[in-house]
């Protein structure tokens, strides 16, 4: 049983306030939803709990099972146990897909053959086109492939949390069931995940113990899968802020 714990985290981006104290905590098997405006520093959680050099923590703590993760390079999270899916999938020209995952592999001291079928397997399981694992990462793949790519490294990769930034995003009804599925079924194995999404469709599958609003850089509510629905219905517009 781990545990990914926030508390208090401030941070900037070129100067401007963007988080105001955030605090969440994600256990091992437990899936936390991440609901807000656009604009309301949703990603930039995530940037920043992944280690992106442009953001600038100014408060705060992040700590996976009691150890500083601030003070890490953002492959040194990774290697703790940490996985980000942007909302905009990086193309890397050059980097294929199976190699970089198999040097990360080598890096976690896990049996490379068995991780290259590993990838193969979950490909399959999400109907990711096998073609792709030998071409260069994202490259030239539509808004859906991507997202079904970062779910095959999510699943390859076994990480202990996975922040997934609108992995919805870009996915047609077939390709999210099969993802939000895959994602599921990970948790039951013990995966924790922070999952920031505008829709409840993702959350029918992979099912939240809460959902929190993030609203001008704090969470203004928390509440259970219900406060989904509530949002769908209502929009943001109690916390002060029309969706954009
Ligand atoms: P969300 O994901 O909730 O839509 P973001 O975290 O992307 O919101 O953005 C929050 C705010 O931070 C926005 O006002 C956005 O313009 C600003 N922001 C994000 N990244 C940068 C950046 N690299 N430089 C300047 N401003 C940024
Ligand atoms: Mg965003």
């Amino acid at each position: 049983m781990s545990e990914l714990m926030i508390e208090g985290l401030s941070a900037t981006v070129a100067g401007k306030e963007i988080l105001k104290g955030v605090d969440l905590t994600v256990a091992s098997g437990e899936v936390h939803a991440v609901m807000g405006p656009n604009g309301a520093g949703k990603s930039t959680l995530s940037y920043v709990l992944a280690g992106h050099p442009a953001f600038t923590v100014t408060g705060g703590s992040v700590t996976l099972d009691g150890q500083d993760l601030l003070g890490l390079a953002a492959w040194e999270r990774a290697r703790a146990g940490l996985f980000l899916a942007m909302q905009y999938p990086t193309e890397v020209p050059g980097v294929r897909l199976d190699e970089m995952l198999r040097e990360a592999a080598v890096a976690a001291g896990r049996d490379v053959d068995a991780v290259t079928q590993l990838l193969q397997d979950e490909a399959g399981k999400i109907g990711f086109d096998a073609r792709f694992l030998e071409r260069p990462l994202n490259v030239d793949l539509s808004g859906g492939e991507k997202k079904r790519n970062e779910t095959v490294q999510l699943a390859t990769l076994q990480p202990q949390f996975a922040i997934l930034d609108e992995i919805d995003s870009g996915l047609d009804i077939d390709a999210l069931r099969d993802v939000s599925r895959r994602i599921e079924a990970l948790t039951e194995t013990g995966l924790g995940v922070l999952a920031i999404t505008h829709y409840r469709r993702l959350l029918e599958e992979l099912r939240p113990d809460m959902v929190h609003v993030l609203v001008d850089g704090r969470i203004q509510r928390s509440g259970g899968p219900e406060l989904a629905d509530e949002l769908e219905s209502a929009g943001y517009g109690e916390f002060g802020t029309s969706q954009n």
